[in-house]
């Protein structure tokens, strides 16, 4: 087989992996989708899928073209340099979430990959990261649920886009308590030696992209950022599927 055979047989198996993978029905609407597609066209419309002007730090949407950054990140450093997330945070993403997360609707990453991979498309050029970093959930709850959710993500985004996924730069060393109703203070010592890195991997690793499914103020990313350059990554960015604020 030379080497075209070979290329063509390599993406006939990708394009039957990503088949394999797509939800069945429309995330928007519950019906039936047609083959290889992850929503409708017309329900495609009615995603919040997030525009310009958005925040030039977390990615969050902008009401005015004057603003450059959002009221969040005027007021709290950041240790990744740049976010994106594909949507706004509203009820059907958040149904959507919520089935990935935990009722095994595993395929809704492929959904949410396509957006994500799109939004990354777009930085890709100033950003140069092509490592995918899936924030990293403690060993047990992944026994538990059978999965990580941004790990399925990285992986769909990186069939989606070309990416390397990196599992072993980063961690959960410790369970965290969920966040949702923390303020800021509380969340850094939630956060607290939960994670670990391995330094000698990390110290090879210029740029990466860190891979989460919801942002809420970044205490999880900004913590996971400052120990990743820390060991030695240079730039660390995220993508989310949902950024919102009082989620
Ligand atoms: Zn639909
Ligand atoms: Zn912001």
């Amino acid at each position: 087989m030379d080497r075209r055979d070979l290329k063509r047989k390599l993406l006939i198996g990708k394009e039957l992996l990503i088949r394999a993978c797509y939800p069945l029905t429309c995330p928007v609407c519950g019906k039936k989708l047609p083959l290889g597609t992850v929503v409708h066209e017309a329900c495609r419309k009615q995603l919040p899928v997030i525009t310009e002007p958005y925040c030039l730090r977390c990615g969050k949407q902008l009401e005015s073209e004057t603003e450059e950054y959002c009221y969040d990140c005027l007021a709290h450093k950041h240790y990744y340099k740049q976010g994106v997330a594909a949507f706004a945070y509203d009820r059907c993403i958040r149904q959507a979430i919520y089935d990935l997360k935990y009722k095994n609707k595993r395929e809704n990453a492929a959904f949410f990959a396509k957006f994500m991979a799109e939004a990354m498309e777009k930085r890709r050029l100033f950003w140069k990261a092509e490592i995918l970093v899936p924030v990293p959930i403690y060993n047990k709850k992944k026994k538990l649920r059978g999965y990580n959710q941004a790990e399925l993500l990285a992986d769909a985004i990186a069939l989606e886009g070309g990416y390397e996924v990196r599992k072993d730069l980063i961690y959960r060393i410790r369970e965290t308590k969920p966040q949702k109703e923390m303020s800021n203070q509380e969340r850094r010592e939630n956060l607290k030696n939960a994670f670990a890195v391995d330094a000698e991997k990390c110290a090879a690793v210029p740029r990466v992209v860190l891979i989460d499914d919801i942002y809420t103020t970044g205490s999880t990313a900004d913590h996971c950022a400052k120990l990743l350059r820390a060991a030695g990554v240079q730039e660390v960015y995220y993508a989310a599927i949902a950024i919102g604020s009082g989620l």
